[in-house]
């Protein structure tokens, strides 16, 4: 059964980028009868909002991507984080990281200044049980990080074939939970992820180095690896980060410039996918029985406003 995820964190409105991925975690368990699960990734509390959150669920609506469970939110998952987190510590891949930022900081900053990539030194690897009462005892409390192995890790991603990263160059042993007892962004993702039986991750490719930080996690708590699908980026037709000046605003925003939901539906789906060559306007049931990871394209999609504005002419 496949079961596949959009997972938004409530800092902004829903986007031109969001729900484009959205939409694919969308056609896709559509298309295999699975399951879209929607989880909000609140955990940053300085940065998350309702008021965000309330826009990303009304613009999900709106374009009709219905979710089958959830919403899940991070925020009430962390009592499980800090249990998983604990059976890493308990097998010894995690360990206590008492280093203040101010000591990381002027340690990275020694390292930039010798010429190496700055990185977790992994001063705290091997702390003796009496060290880390001392360090106690002086009020600190410790983060837990993950030991990272040398090497390199490969992974074979369902849109850009193989893809591989050296270790060395993902920063060092990773925190997973912070000195606060919040978990990382990446570690998050992983317990939800394997707790809610996801089966394919389909996100954005500026998440690909995140990817392989969360292999790391995956492996040590021995679990399988979903498939993972990253989308190119959209960009504007000047060929930079899409953005605002290119005339891409938030859903909500379409909505309220009388844009139709069937039509921003279309031009999403077309964004790095070319169902049928030759035809532009498809239903929803058409782009649902048509959809396939294997045939989106590895390059980013270009976002033209004439072609939104042209699709909805036609509805
Ligand atoms: N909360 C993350 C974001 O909004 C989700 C990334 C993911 O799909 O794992 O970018």
């Amino acid at each position: 059964m496949v079961r596949v995820r959009f997972a938004p964190s409530p800092t902004g409105a829903l986007h031109i980028g969001g729900a484009h991925t959205a939409l694919f975690n969308y056609l896709f368990a559509r298309r295999l009868d699975g399951k879209f699960i929607l989880r909000i990734e609140d955990t940053d509390t300085e940065r998350s909002s309702k008021e965000y959150e309330a826009i990303i669920l009304e613009s999900l609506k709106w374009l009709g991507i219905e979710w089958d469970e959830g919403p899940y939110y991070q925020s009430k998952r962390l009592d499980l984080y800090r249990e998983k987190a604990n059976e890493l510590l308990k097998k010894g891949v995690a360990y206590e990281c008492f280093c203040t930022p101010e000591e990381l900081k002027e340690r990275r900053e020694m390292m930039v200044k010798m010429g190496r990539p700055p990185k977790y030194d992994g001063r705290c690897r091997d702390l003796s049980e009496e060290q880390k009462r001392e360090l106690r005892a002086k009020g600190l409390k410790p983060a837990l990080r993950i030991r990272i192995p040398e090497g390199k890790s490969f992974l074979r991603d369902a849109v850009k074939g193989e893809v591989s990263c050296s270790n060395d160059s993902l920063g060092g042993d990773m925190v997973i939970m912070k000195s606060d007892n919040y978990p990382t962004y990446n570690f998050a993702v992983v317990v939800d992820d394997i707790d809610m039986n996801i089966t394919h991750v389909i996100r954005g490719d500026d998440h690909l180095t995140n990817t392989f930080k969360q292999m790391i996690i995956y492996k040590a708590f021995g679990k399988d690896l979903p498939k993972f699908a990253h989308i190119p980026l959209l960009l504007g037709p000047d060929k930079t980060k899409l953005s605002k000046r290119h005339g891409a605003a938030s859903v909500l925003e379409y909505k309220e410039m009388g844009y139709l939901s069937d039509a921003l539906f279309n031009f999403l789906s077309l964004l790095g996918w070319t169902p049928k060559e030759g035809q532009e306007i498809f239903s929803r049931d058409e782009l649902i029985s048509m959809f396939c990871l294997a045939k989106l394209n590895s390059n980013p999609a270009v976002f033209d406003i004439k072609r939104l504005e042209w699709m909805n002419s036609q509805y």
